[in-house]
């Protein structure tokens, strides 16, 4: 048996395994896709603190070589549920076998939402971008489009109109969801520009996206927005659904816990994007990362020693 067990090898299940090891735990870490989570698909990284510049993917590669050398084991598998095992300890269910383990950290991260239109899988990280925070600044003094109606999305609009030549916001309804002060901000400011009522039918471009083709949906028409960029910002989802049983969710399927990552359910902890917080980073992955695996640990140490 093991003792923690993480789903997910993204920056936090990859720190929780690298805090747990050196602590002396053994550490089996399981992901469905492979290593890195969200990061790996990002090709330049500029705000971790102490390095100015790396790509996604080798800060991964980094993370996980430093995780292996601590002889923590990796499996390509996608848990599917946990149950109760002998003596507290949990069995992690997934697609190719199960895994028993004294206590298991789920740091499952989130997807975007998609708009699963074509150009949308080609042009990412090429233009287009989940996260104006993480890639806005490469777009200073050029136009930008964000897609969405929601707070995040007029959030990233004001966060960008500081940075682009303009940004175009597109919104598939008339009304926007955003709280409205929000919405007073983002009309007070001169080079945001509006465009509600659109489908967005594809994204364009060649090696980068240059423009986004749409059609109104007033009048039918199709329409083409220049723009080296697009922000899409119409929400994200947790992958914490398979383990709805075992712990508390939020309104928007995010799970709740402790700073330590605890939850409901004894030896079960949770780190990372998937869990209820304000900031989604890299800084906060960690951060989640390393106090699961120290909340872990000394639960392992009161229940199984
Ligand atoms: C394109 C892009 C660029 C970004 N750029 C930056 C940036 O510049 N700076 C910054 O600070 N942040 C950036 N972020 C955000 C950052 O990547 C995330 O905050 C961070 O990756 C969250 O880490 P995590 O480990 O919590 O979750 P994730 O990275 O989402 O990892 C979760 C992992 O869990 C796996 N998983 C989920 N469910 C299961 C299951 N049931 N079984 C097995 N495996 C499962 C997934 O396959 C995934 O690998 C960016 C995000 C994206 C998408």
């Amino acid at each position: 048996m093991t003792d923690v067990l993480i789903v997910g090898a993204g920056p936090a299940g990859l720190t929780a395994a690298l805090y747990a090891a050196r602590a002396g735990k053994t550490v089996k870490i399981l992901d469905a896709e492979g290593i890195g989570g969200q990061i790996a698909k990002s090709p330049l990284v500029e705000n971790y603190p102490g390095i100015a510049k790396m790509s996604g993917m080798s800060f991964a590669d980094n993370l996980y070589e430093q995780v292996s050398a601590l002889g923590v084991e990796f499996e390509l598998a996608a848990a599917l549920r946990i149950e109760k095992g002998e003596n507290g300890s949990h069995i992690v269910v997934t697609d190719d076998g199960n895994f028993e383990a004294r206590a298991v950290i789920l740091a499952t991260g989130v997807k975007h939402r998609l708009l699963n239109i074509p150009g949308e899988e080609e042009f990412q990280g090429h233009g287009i971008s989940f996260c104006a925070l993480c890639d806005g600044a490469f777009f200073k003094g050029r136009p930008v489009a964000v897609i969405g109606g929601g707070n995040t999305a007029i959030t990233d609009a004001l966060y960008l109109s500081a940075l682009a030549s303009e940004v175009t916001i597109l919104h598939r309804r008339d009304e926007f969801r955003a709280d409205e002060n929000l919405m007073e901000r983002a009309k007070s400011i001169p080079n945001i520009f509006w465009l509600p009522n659109v489908n967005i039918e594809e994204f364009q471009g060649s090696g980068n996206l240059t423009q986004i083709r749409y059609t109104d949906k007033l009048d039918g028409s199709e329409k083409i927005l220049k723009t080296d960029a697009a922000f899409i910002a119409i929400g994200q989802v947790p992958n914490n659904l398979a383990f709805a049983d075992l712990t508390d969710l939020d309104a928007e399927g995010y799970f709740a816990s402790d700073e330590g990552g605890a939850t409901k359910s004894e030896g079960i902890f949770v780190a990372g994007d998937c869990r209820k917080k304000n900031v989604r980073q890299l800084t906060t992955a960690i951060a989640d990362g390393s106090n699961a695996a120290v909340a872990a640990w000394k639960y392992i140490d009161s229940k199984f020693h």
